[in-house]
C-alpha cells in the first residue's frame, strides 16, 4: 500500500492518521477536511469555548507542525465530493486522488429545523462546529432571552452557558422529560433540579411550533400557543450520521455507514470510523457519538488497515459539564429494568446505577468521580455489585463485588 486517504479531519480522522503511523504505515497519508481549521475537539464548543473561557488554538488536537512532522498531508478547506469504490478514487474540488485504502471519518451533522419553522430568521443557531459557536458568541453579546430547542446534552450545556452569561433562558423539550433518550428519570430529575436552581426555565412535553420575528428572531411560539420572547435560539435536536458520500457510492447504510467488526464497509478497501459508522456490538449494530469512541475506533481500524485483524470492542463512556456539575457516564443503559441511587455528601453529588436482568449495565455519576471510575471498572470486567450496599452511601464501594 502506498497511499491512504482519510476523508474528514475531525477527532476520528485525526486519530486514524496518527494511528496509521503508530501501526507502522510508511506510505503517504492524506487527511482531507472540509472545515477551515485543523482537527479540533468539539466537547468544549458547548462548554468552555462558548463561554469564552478557552482560546481557539487550545481546541486544536495537535500543534500545526505535528502533521508535517509525522508525514501527514493535512488539507483543510478541502471537501470531498465523491468516491469511486471500483477504481479507488477520491474526488475533491481540487482534483482526483487515487488511494490504496480509504477511511471515511465524516462525522455527523445536526438535524436542522425546516424553513417553515425557522422562517429563515437570523439568530437561530445549531451547535456543531467552530463556525457555529463563533456566530452564537457574536449574537450572545446583544441578546437578553435565549430559547433552547431540545433538552439533550447539547441543549442543556448551551442553556447552562447562556444562563451563566446572564441571558434569561428557557429549554423547550418535546418529549415528556429532558434527556429522555439517554438517561433514566432519576438522572433527568437531578439535571432538571440543577438547571432550575440556576434559574433556567424547563418546559417539557411541549414542542416548538415556529419562530417569529422581523429579519431576526423575536419570539418562539410553542405548540400549546405560549409565546416566549427570544433574541437567540439554539437548536439541539439531535444529529444524523454524515453518510452522503458513502450512500452515493453505493455502500451499505444502516443507521450510519455499515461496517463489520473490523471497521470495513461493504466495499473492500474502504473503512469507516467514529460518529458516521455503525458497527456490531452485543448482537446488533450500534453507532456511538463520543470522543473516546472516535479515538478507540480509529485506532483499531488503523491497525486493521495494516492487516492486524482486530475486532473492535467498544467501551462506551461519555461526559457532560453543566454549571458546577460534571456528569460522567459509563456503559449503555439500553434495556435496564432497575435503577439504584447512591447519594454523595458534596454539592449535587450522586450516582444512578442501571441494572438489566440482574447485571450492572451502566452508571450515571454526578460530581461523583469515584463512583464513575469504580462503575466503569466493574462494567468492563463484567462484575455486578451488591445493590443494597450500593444504595447505602456509608458502604465502601470496594467491598461490593
Ligand atoms: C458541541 C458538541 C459537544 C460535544 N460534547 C461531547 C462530550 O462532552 N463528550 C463526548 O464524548 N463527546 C462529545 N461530543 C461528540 C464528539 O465531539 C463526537 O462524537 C466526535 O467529534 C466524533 O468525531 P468524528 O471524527 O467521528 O466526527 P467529527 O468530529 O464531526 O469530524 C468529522 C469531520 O469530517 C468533515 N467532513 C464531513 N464530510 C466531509 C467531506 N465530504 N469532505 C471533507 N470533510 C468532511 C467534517 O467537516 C468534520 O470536520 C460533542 C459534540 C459536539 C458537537
Amino acid at each position: 500500500m502506498q497511499r491512504i486517504v482519510i476523508i474528514g479531519a475531525g477527532q476520528a480522522g485525526c486519530s486514524a492518521a496518527f494511528g496509521l503511523r503508530k501501526h507502522g504505515f510508511e506510505g503517504e497519508v492524506i487527511l482531507l477536511g472540509a472545515e477551515a481549521d485543523p482537527p479540533y475537539q468539539r466537547p468544549p464548543l458547548s462548554k468552555a469555548y462558548l463561554l469564552g473561557d478557552m482560546a481557539r488554538e487550545r481546541l486544536y488536537l495537535k500543534p500545526p507542525d505535528a502533521y508535517a512532522a509525522a508525514g501527514i498531508d493535512l488539507r483543510t478547506g478541502c471537501a470531498v465530493t465523491g468516491i469511486d469504490p471500483a477504481n479507488m478514487r477520491v474526488e475533491t474540488a481540487q482534483g482526483t486522488l487515487a488511494a490504496d485504502a480509504i477511511i471515511l471519518a465524516t462525522g455527523s451533522d445536526p438535524i436542522r429545523l425546516p424553513q417553515a419553522v425557522t422562517g429563515g430568521l437570523a439568530g437561530i443557531h445549531s451547535v456543531r462546529g467552530l463556525a457555529d459557536i463563533d456566530a452564537i458568541r457574536d449574537r450572545v453579546a446583544t441578546s437578553t432571552h435565549a430559547v433552547i430547542i431540545g433538552g439533550g446534552y447539547i441543549g442543556l450545556e448551551a442553556a447552562a452557558v447562556a444562563t451563566k452569561v446572564g441571558l434569561r433562558t428557557t429549554v423547550v423539550e418535546m418529549a415528556p422529560r429532558i434527556l429522555q433518550r439517554v438517561a433514566s428519570e432519576q438522572t433527568s430529575d437531578a439535571i432538571r433540579a440543577l438547571h432550575q436552581h440556576h434559574g433556567v426555565t424547563i418546559r417539557e412535553g411541549v414542542g416548538l411550533a415556529r419562530f417569529e420575528g422581523d429579519g431576526a428572531v423575536t419570539r418562539a411560539v410553542l405548540s400549546d400557543g405560549t409565546a416566549l420572547p427570544c433574541d437567540l435560539a439554539i437548536v439541539g435536536v439531535g444529529i444524523r450520521p454524515n453518510t452522503a458520500l458513502a450512500e452515493a457510492a453505493g455502500l451499505r447504510i444502516d443507521n450510519g455507514i455499515w461496517t463489520d467488526a473490523r471497521g470495513q464497509t461493504s466495499a473492500p478497501g474502504i473503512w469507516a470510523v467514529g460518529d458516521c459508522a455503525s458497527f456490531p456490538h452485543g448482537g446488533a449494530w450500534l453507532r456511538l457519538e463520543s470522543v473516546p469512541h472516535a479515538i478507540d475506533h480509529a485506532d483499531t481500524v488503523a491497525a486493521n488497515v495494516m492487516g492486524q485483524g482486530k475486532d473492535y470492542a467498544a467501551r462506551p463512556w461519555f461526559w457532560s459539564d453543566q454549571f458546577d456539575v460534571k456528569l460522567q457516564i459509563a456503559g449503555l443503559n439500553n434495556g435496564y429494568d432497575a435503577v439504584v441511587t447512591r447519594r454523595g455528601n458534596t454539592n449535587w453529588s450522586l450516582s444512578h446505577w442501571y441494572f438489566g436482568a440482574g447485571r450492572l449495565l451502566a452508571v450515571d455519576a454526578l460530581n461523583a468521580p469515584r463512583d464513575y471510575m469504580t462503575g466503569k471498572r466493574w462494567i468492563e470486567a463484567g462484575q455486578t455489585p451488591d445493590r443494597a450496599g450500593l444504595a447505602d452511601p456509608a458502604t465502601d464501594l470496594k467491598t461490593l463485588v
